[in-house]
């Protein structure tokens, strides 16, 4: 892809004029919360701060987050009233997710800022795209649907599910892209294989756009091969939209030109020195739902590496576990994909799951390994010591032992008080 071929102009500008720009959005969509929205209101209120003093991004991030994990429960509190700047009535839409969580819409053109994403993803004026997420009170379907019309695609609302009507769809149009989810598509192509369909002829779909879960390299590699297409991820959420994206050069998801991303520590909501992970906090340069601080409960990191594809700004790694799984072990974060990456570089870790305790009220830190073959314990260490930045008691289990395979990644045994 051509370094010119960028949906927004915002996408090539370096990071010190993306800041810059940034900067100028969040003093806009602050002032505006500080005068319309109560929620908004409350929490400078508890900062004592006053909107006015958002002088830098440093300044901005010391507004309080809005933690994920409580907004269901204070939408049921307080009504949807509390967070919007402007009556329901006033708004194009309200969806529900489960939790349940109401997701307001706004009426302003590309609402959740998805359209550079499907560029980056391939996408172009013509494309004929069958979407698979769900059109029914949840915002999937609608708010993936949008941007392909401002991209000047046509789209077949075909939602989740009937599989057979699905494929129908796709050998007798010409379905050109995708939306949904990898390992619905990846079932959609071994049932036209049993069908006796050749991928390669029968189904003329070459672009996927794909969310909403984890994608392994090794599903799309698989997927990619299978139908000899390319498939793209967009990471972002029901309340906010489209937070970052893939583009041709993979490598990460550059951050949307629409919204401000910090990673943070989960614990006390504040920045993070570049390159550590911690927890996304998103806010999207929207104003009618103004979701400023949002702590996403999503873990990632930034990496700063120069694209080829042209875009400056950085990107995130992917999501890497949740804000919920970690914990902090004598001042440092223990994240189980932090872990877990350790664990898959010894070919005889075959299961691993860390303890925390603190006798003496002292914070220890055990790694059980579950073998088969011969472990290099003290390479183990060295390697988690690199990783972690703690050096672990390692538990091998004797043989015959097992760890379940759902046992969880982290249990924090330590007692207070
Ligand atoms: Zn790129």
């Amino acid at each position: 892809m051509k370094s010119t071929d960028h949906y927004r102009p915002q996408e090539s500008e370096p990071m010190t004029v993306r800041n810059e720009r940034v900067l100028g959005e969040l003093r806009r969509v602050v002032r505006h919360a500080a005068e319309h929205c109560d929620e908004f209101r409350q929490r400078l209120d508890s900062a004592s701060m006053a909107p006015h003093v958002i002088g830098t991004l440093d300044d901005f991030s010391k507004i309080p987050p809005l933690r994920k994990k409580d907004l269901a429960r204070l939408q049921q509190e307080k009504g949807l009233d509390w967070f919007l700047t402007a009556p329901a009535g006033s708004l194009r839409r309200v969806y529900q997710s489960p939790g349940p969580l109401l997701d307001p819409e706004g009426r302003g053109e590309d609402y959740w800022g998805w359209a550079e994403a499907f560029h980056a993803a391939g996408f172009r004026s013509g494309d004929l795209v069958q979407m698979t997420f769900s059109y029914h009170l949840t915002p999937a379907g609608l708010m993936l649907e949008e941007p392909l019309h401002e991209l000047g695609c046509a789209v077949i609302p075909a939602g989740p599910g009937n599989s057979d009507v699905q494929l129908e769809l796709m050998t007798t149009l010409p379905v050109t892209g995708f939306v949904g989810m990898t390992s619905f598509l990846k079932i959609l192509g071994e049932k036209a294989v049993k069908q006796g369909l050749d991928l390669g002829t029968d189904i003329t779909m070459r672009t996927a756009f794909v969310a909403a879960e984890r994608l392994p390299e090794s599903l799309r590699t698989e997927v990619e091969a299978m139908f000899g297409m390319v498939i793209r991820q967009g990471y972002g959420t029901a309340d906010v939209g489209c937070i970052a994206y893939e583009c041709s050069e993979l490598g990460g998801m550059h951050l949307s030109s629409r919204c401000h991303v910090e990673i943070c520590d989960p614990v006390t909501g504040e920045p993070l020195p570049e390159g550590e992970t911690g927890e996304v906090v998103v806010t999207p340069f929207t104003t009618d739902y103004p979701m400023i601080r949002l702590a996403t409960g999503d873990l990632s990191r930034i990496v700063s590496d120069e694209c080829a594809c042209g875009r400056k700004t950085v990107k995130l790694a992917g999501i890497l576990g949740r804000a919920d799984d970690t914990a902090k072990v004598k001042g440092q974060f223990v994240y189980p994909s932090q872990v877990a990456e350790v664990a898959a570089m010894f070919d005889s870790v075959t299961r691993h799951q860390v303890a925390l305790d603190n006798p003496q009220g002292r914070d220890r830190i055990t790694v059980k390994l579950q073998l088969d073959g011969d472990l290099d314990v003290e390479a183990f260490r060295a390697a988690f010591i690199g990783r972690v930045k703690l050096n672990p008691v390692i538990d091998i289990l004797p043989e015959g032992a097992e760890l379940e395979a759902d046992a969880p990644a982290l249990v924090d045994d330590r007692e207070y008080g």
